[in-house]
């Protein structure tokens, strides 16, 4: 089966990108308003020998939410739990993971916007108070019991920061958003994946594949490995610009970035439906991919480029994207 640059998400890519992810803020490429935030963040907890206060991340996905979470963890020397929204089912699944920590830890809730609502209420008083109210037994002899915990921070990371409900983001301290990386800043990342890898590039093909990487570390990250696997086969191992920009374009990934489905989208909001705007829901139904996956995933590379407009009938195509379509200004009047 074909691997998805864009959606990944096996083992084996688990433990590749655990080998990627930086372990110090130093070590940590852009995103430099945060991590400068971060800094006086941490410092001042250490000085004062206080827990963190809790912390939300939000942005597309591979951006380095997960990252910055296990580097605040060894920054401040502290334990760190990683869960998921959906992977807490029942109220006693948290009271487990939460009063298995221990003072000072972190608990990472990874997918925050996808937690049970009936969850979140018994989140609440343990991240305000450090208690939590479980009921033990069933029917008339159930008990209400009040546990301490110990003081955590909660780091959460989300996509979608519209489905966070407004009792759970009052709850943060402090709330990061994730920014798209500039080509730079991927090239730096993409360095120093090739040191770790050991994969030998040049500073072009380095650039070329940066520029494809649709700003995102993951992605560039992935993207070295195919073209240095491209490399081993069709060249001497070693990557330059022509062997990035043959291996890119096996892979169909353009200039821009873009990939089969981001074209597929977009070919299909002009073809049939006059360029918008159209809901997501129909995008989907008619591309044959998931809104989930559009939302999170295609979406915001394509507004990013500039290509795609948000509007409140649905989504829109820009001028840009139908230049890139070919279409010339008078055609996308009709
Ligand atoms: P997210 O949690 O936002 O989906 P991750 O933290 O899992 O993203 O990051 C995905 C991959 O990209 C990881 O392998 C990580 O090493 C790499 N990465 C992300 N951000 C950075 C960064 N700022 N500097 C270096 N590598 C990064």
């Amino acid at each position: 089966m074909e691997e998805d640059i864009l959606k990944g998400n096996d083992k084996q890519e688990e433990e590749f990108e655990e080998t990627l992810r930086p372990n110090f803020l130093k070590d940590y490429v852009g995103q430099e308003k945060i991590k400068e935030n971060l800094k006086v963040f941490l410092g001042a907890a250490k000085k004062r020998k206080h827990v963190l206060d809790h912390l939300l991340l939000y942005g597309p996905p591979g951006l380095g939410k997960t990252t910055l979470a296990y580097i605040i963890a060894k920054e401040m020397n502290v334990g760190i739990k990683v869960t998921s929204g959906p992977a807490i089912e029942r109220a006693g699944d948290l009271a487990s993971i939460i009063t298995n920590l221990e003072d000072g830890d972190i608990l990472f809730i990874d997918e925050v916007h996808r937690l049970n609502r009936s969850i979140e209420e018994v989140l609440y008083p343990a991240l305000e108070e450090f208690k939590l109210d479980i009921i033990i037994g069933k029917g008339p002899s159930a008990k209400n019991l009040r546990l301490e915990v110990p003081h955590f921070t909660m780091i959460a990371a989300t996509t979608k920061i519209g489905l966070l409900s407004s009792p759970l983001r009052d709850r943060f301290g402090a709330v990061h958003r994730l920014d798209f990386y500039n080509e730079e800043e991927i090239g730096q990342i993409l360095n120093r994946s090739s040191k770790i890898l050991k994969i030998k590039v040049d500073k072009e093909g380095v650039g070329e594949i940066a520029k494809r990487a649709r700003k995102t570390p993951r992605i560039a990250n992935r993207l070295l490995k195919r073209v240095r696997d491209y490399a081993d086969v069709k060249a001497d191992g070693a990557v330059n610009l022509e062997v990035a920009k043959k291996a890119l374009e096996m892979m169909e990934i353009d200039e821009m970035g873009l990939d089969k489905i981001d074209r597929k989208i977009l070919k299909l909001i002009l073809e049939n439906f006059g360029g918008g705007p159209v809901g997501i829901d129909t995008i989907a139904a008619a591309t044959g991919e998931e809104s989930d996956t559009i939302e999170d995933i295609h979406e915001p590379y394509l507004m990013q480029l500039g290509f795609l407009e948000r509007t409140r009938q649905g989504r829109k195509l820009t001028r840009k994207a139908l230049k890139y379509l070919g279409k010339s200004d008078q055609e996308s009047l009709l």
